[in-house]
C-alpha cells in the first residue's frame, strides 16, 4: 500500500476497551513522536455532559442532534496534558466522573451523536501527524489509518486501575464495583448498533494486562516507526 498524501504526517488509531490505557499511552506516544492526540473518548462525554445539562435524554435524537450541531469541542495544551473545551468552557473535569462514563455510553450509541462526532473527528484528522483514541477510529473514523491499535488487557486489570484513579480523585468506590461497571460499559459499547467497539482487521493487537507503560510504549513506538520507515521505502 503506498502512502497516502498528508500533510503533517500518518494518522495512528488507537482502539480498544476503557481502562485499556488507552488515554495515557496516547499522550506519551504523541510526545515521543511529535504528534497531536485526540482523545475521541472525551467528546463523546462532552456531549454526554451538555445533554446532562439540557434535560436531553439518551434516546431523544432529535433534541441530541440538535445539540450537537451547537457544539464546537476542542482542545487546548495543558503542560503536560491537555485540557477539553465545550464552546470555550473547561469541562475537562467534569466529563471524568463515573456517572458521565456510563451515560456517555448510552449517549454514544445514538447515530445522531456518532454522525456528527465523526465529522469533527475526521476534520481534525485530515492532515495527519495525529493519534486519535477511541473505539472505531480504526474501523469507522479513519480505515485507511497507516497504522491501528488495538489495546486491552483482562477486565479485572482495567477495573483495578480505573478504581485506584477514581480513589486518587477522592471518589468512594469498591473495586468490585468498579470491575461491573467496566464489564457493563464493553457490553454496551461491544452491542450496539452504531460503531460497536471492534477491533479492526489490520490493527495490531497489544494486551497491556501483564506489561508497563514504558513496555507497551516502547512497542507502540517501534510498531510506528517501523510503518514509517516501510511507508518511505515504498
Ligand atoms: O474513552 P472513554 O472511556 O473516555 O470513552 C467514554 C465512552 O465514550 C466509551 O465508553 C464509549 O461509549 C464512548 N466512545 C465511543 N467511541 C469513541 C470513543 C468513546 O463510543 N471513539
Amino acid at each position: 500500500m503506498s502512502a497516502p498524501a498528508r500533510l503533517n504526517g500518518v494518522i495512528v488509531a488507537i482502539d480498544g476497551p476503557s481502562g485499556a490505557g488507552k488515554s495515557s499511552l496516547t499522550k506519551l506516544l504523541a510526545r515521543r513522536l511529535g504528534y497531536i492526540n485526540i482523545d475521541t473518548g472525551a467528546m463523546f462525554r462532552s456531549v454526554a455532559l451538555m445533554a446532562r445539562r439540557a434535560g436531553i435524554g439518551c434516546e431523544q435524537d432529535a433534541e441530541l442532534a440538535e445539540l450537537c450541531t451547537g457544539l464546537k469541542i476542542g482542545f487546548e495544551r495543558d503542560g503536560e496534558g491537555y485540557r477539553v473545551l465545550v464552546n470555550g468552557e473547561d469541562v475537562s473535569k467534569a466529563i471524568r466522573t463515573e456517572e458521565i462514563g456510563i451515560l456517555t455510553s448510552c449517549i454514544s450509541a445514538r447515530k445522531p451523536v456518532r454522525d456528527a462526532l465523526l465529522a469533527m473527528q475526521r476534520e481534525m484528522g485530515a492532515f495527519g501527524g495525529v493519534i486519535l483514541e477511541g473505539r472505531d477510529i480504526g474501523t469507522v473514523v479513519f480505515p485507511d489509518a497507516e497504522v491501528k491499535f488495538f489495546l486491552s488487557a483482562s477486565a479485572e486489570e482495567r477495573g483495578r486501575r480505573r478504581w485506584l484513579e477514581l480513589k486518587a480523585r477522592g471518589e468512594e468506590v469498591t473495586l468490585e464495583e468498579t470491575i461491573a461497571k467496566v464489564i457493563l460499559r464493553d457490553q454496551q459499547d461491544e452491542t450496539r448498533k452504531h460503531a460497536p467497539l471492534k477491533r479492526a482487521d489490520d490493527a495490531v493487537d497489544i494486551d497491556s494486562t501483564n506489561l508497563s507503560i514504558d513496555e507497551v510504549l516502547d512497542l507502540m513506538e517501534r510498531t510506528v516507526r517501523a510503518r514509517l520507515l516501510e511507508l518511505e521505502r515504498n
